[in-house]
């Protein structure tokens, strides 16, 4: 037996459909997926079921028997309403065969199994004839196959296929039609996510100028999508430059085309300014009057009281190959184009115009190798001045005209911040591990390529004579490694310190020289969502679904936090932050494990939703970076978070409620790290 299971690929960001063998740990997917925020999704719900029901009632007018294709059933909810709302009979495709087996028990436990057929296959295996999985072809095709993008999940092939041999003609489609929307805006904050500033260092000898290569000015950058809760940035933090345009709308009760194309609109600036950044968003109307509409539309665009929270659709960053200046008035040409499973935005001045040619361009392809080794968050990382600030002011006390320097972290630009403020003496040297070209491309804008040397090889196969038999004195990481996924995970650091040890000299100083683990226990306004479970949907039971994310998340001993950037989800404090395990840089990592035990009290009357976890690095005794919590920025405890890193989440797995501030309890935590594994377990109780 055979598991289906959907990844995206990380080169050209499609949705793949991976068969793996039975046995896979398909619980993971099943723990962290978008179900449970799918089903809380009210504003959704509601409207699918509208929009269910009026397909139903004119296909019923017309006097045809209702039949629905609903792809990608999940838990078999839309078929469902569609059964309810009197369809004569529903196919419902899942390919993911938990979720297949978790919809055919909640369909039976609903009273609906004589009226939906749940079929285990991808919807372009589906046969339809007196022997196939489907008798005819459906008149209602009912689906959800969106994403942020709307068609990052192959919505367009799947809808493309259908209506070649699943459905029939003039069938009628929930939704109806899908429309994508744009605004063309300026935001030094957002350009910070796709292109590296210049960085000034004050230095002994003068201000030096840290460039990019000049490759990245023009680079395209990365065909994945940059999709946030840009109901989370302030909008002191852009200026919009246009109305809101439509871009292309898709109606789904035609044949749908899934090849490449290109959509344009005129825009007439509403402003002046630089044009940088594309905000997008899309809306789906259930049905072909349009009453019945679905918005991702961000908070300017419609009142705070119909803003319906929800993760699993937020709205998409397009970054413009360069930004452009435009000047209020002067009309200009935005170009989306897409392909199968992505958009990307072009902007042109009208005198362009008459260049057609020239407008349908390739998918991105980053020629700088920046954006491939950097995500958005990194890039706004590398921006932070205030952060460089803080590691020059370290790096300044420790370097002198005799250090001999090692540097341990992915695309750092560490190095050539050592070289502009050591003299030229300054020996360092780099231990790279992804990021070697475009390392050198930075190294080479700067005109430091004979200055840093450039280690390719793993720390511990590391030999005197990469080092030309010097010991190193200064050893230096930010620390960021690109395959972290929770904070912790950049403690790669110290083991590769450990590895290299033989190579330090006696009085080395190693920069950060420690760092903290630190923790808090919070009340999210909503992120509780995704992972609390549902009940009754709509008046549907779908339990048996809670009961399935429950298993997966039981499945491994010891339950996982999971990484979130929490600047998009707001929260409050409800404890004071606590230090709880610190990591001695100075030191090799030890043998044994490192654990701690204690309790927290709970300080505000809140729900406890869960514990934030973070890393904070100690530069030297008095300079620390935190890459969590910022401040917490008023009374009521609304927390403020470093918008570059993810924080972990440690959800509970039931929450407490504290009414009174006289009793409001306390947290009991156990935590260990496990020096062995690098993994770090912990334990709660209330
Ligand atoms: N319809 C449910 C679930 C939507 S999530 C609801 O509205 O609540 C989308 C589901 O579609 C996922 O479970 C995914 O596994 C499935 N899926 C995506 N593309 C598919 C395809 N082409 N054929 C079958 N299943 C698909």
């Amino acid at each position: 037996m055979k598991t289906f299971c959907g990844r995206a690929n990380p080169t050209t960001g499609s949705m793949e459909w991976l068969e793996e063998a039975e046995d896979y740990d398909y619980h993971q997917e099943i723990a962290r997926s978008r179900y449970a925020d799918m089903l809380h999704d009210k504003d959704r719900n509601v409207k699918y079921y509208q929009g269910i029901r009026a397909a139903v009632s004119r296909v019923k007018e017309r006097g045809e028997k209702a039949i629905v294709l609903d792809i990608g059933t999940g838990t078999g909810l839309l078929s469902m309403m569609a059964a309810s709302a009197g369809a004569d009979f529903c196919y419902a495709i899942e390919v993911f065969k938990p979720m297949a087996n978790v919809a055919v028990k909640i369909v039976e436990k609903n009273g609906f199994s004589d009226k939906i057929k749940i079929i285990n296959k991808h919807s372009t295996e589906v046969t339809v004839g007196p022997d196939g999985d489907m008798e005819c072809r459906a008149n209602i095709l009912v689906t959800e196959l969106f994403d942020t993008e709307l068609i990052g999940e192959g919505a367009l092939p799947t809808y493309e296929h259908a209506h070649k041999y699943l459905v029939q003609e003039g069938c009628e489609a929930v939704p109806h039609r899908a429309t994508v929307y744009v605004q063309l805006v300026e935001s030094k904050r957002m350009w910070s996510w796709n292109k590296l500033f210049p960085i000034h260092v004050e230095a002994e000898d003068g201000e030096k100028i840290i460039v990019p290569p000049s490759e990245m000015e023009n680079c395209p950058g990365v065909p994945s999508v940059c999709d946030i809760q840009l109901n989370q940035m302030p909008s002191r933090d852009f200026t919009t430059l246009s109305d809101v345009m439509t871009m292309f709308s898709v109606d789904f009760s035609k044949p749908v085309q899934s090849a490449s194309t290109c959509y344009r609109v005129q825009l007439e600036p509403v402003k002046s300014g630089k044009a940088q950044i594309v905000l997008s968003w899309w809306d789906i109307d259930m049905d072909p009057t349009g009453m019945i509409n679905c918005t991702m539309a961000p908070y300017w665009v419609k009142p705070t009281s119909a803003l319906q929270w929800r993760d699993h659709w937020m709205q998409c960053v397009y970054f413009l190959p360069n930004e452009e200046p435009v000047l209020q008035g002067e009309k200009v040409y935005l170009t989306a184009c897409r392909d199968e499973y992505s958009v990307w935005y072009k902007l042109q001045k009208a005198r362009e115009e008459e260049n057609k040619a020239d407008v349908c361009v390739e998918s991105p392809v980053c020629r700088c190798h920046a954006h491939l080794l950097w995500n958005r968050p990194r890039f706004g990382e590398l921006n932070d001045q205030n952060r460089t600030h803080q590691y020059i002011k370290s790096l300044r006390k420790v370097l002198n005209t005799d250090s001999v320097c090692l540097c341990i972290s992915d695309g750092s630009l560490l190095p050539v911040l050592v070289h502009c403020l050591g003299a030229k003496q300054v020996q360092c040297f780099i231990l790279v591990f992804r990021s070697l070209q475009c390392s050198l491309a930075f190294f080479s804008a700067n005109h430091l390529e004979d200055k840093i040397k450039v280690l390719e090889a793993r720390p511990e196969l590391l030999k005197p004579s990469h080092f030309e038999d010097k010991k190193i004195s200064v050893l230096v990481g930010e620390p960021f490694f690109s395959t972290s996924l929770l904070p912790w995970h950049n403690l790669y650091f110290w083991y590769a310190r450990t590895a290299v040890t033989s190579h330090l000299s006696s009085n080395v100083t190693v920069l950060p020289q420690s760092a903290s683990l630190h923790m808090m226990i919070v009340e999210f306004q909503d992120l509780w969502r995704i992972r609390s479970p549902c009940g009754i949907c709509e008046g549907f039971d779908v339990q048996t679904m809670d009961d399935m994310i429950k298993d997966s998340l039981n499945f491994r001993e010891s339950k996982e936090a999971e990484p979130h950037p929490l600047w998009e989800y707001p929260c409050k404090s409800l404890s004071d932050p606590q230090e709880v395990l610190t990591f001695d840089f100075r030191k090799t990592v030890p043998q044994h494990c490192l654990s701690t035990e204690g309790s927290v009290n709970l300080l505000r009357k809140g729900r406890s939703h869960g514990a934030v976890l973070w890393m904070e690095y100690h530069l030297d005794a008095d300079t620390s970076v935190s890459t969590g919590l910022m401040q917490i920025s008023n009374e009521k405890g609304n927390c403020e978070w470093n918008p570059h890193c993810k924080q972990a989440v440690y959800f509970f797995s039931s929450v407490i409620e504290s009414e009174t501030l006289s009793d409001p309890g306390a947290v009991t935590y156990a935590i260990k790290f496990d020096t062995k594994t690098g993994e770090i377990a912990m334990d709660f109780k209330l």
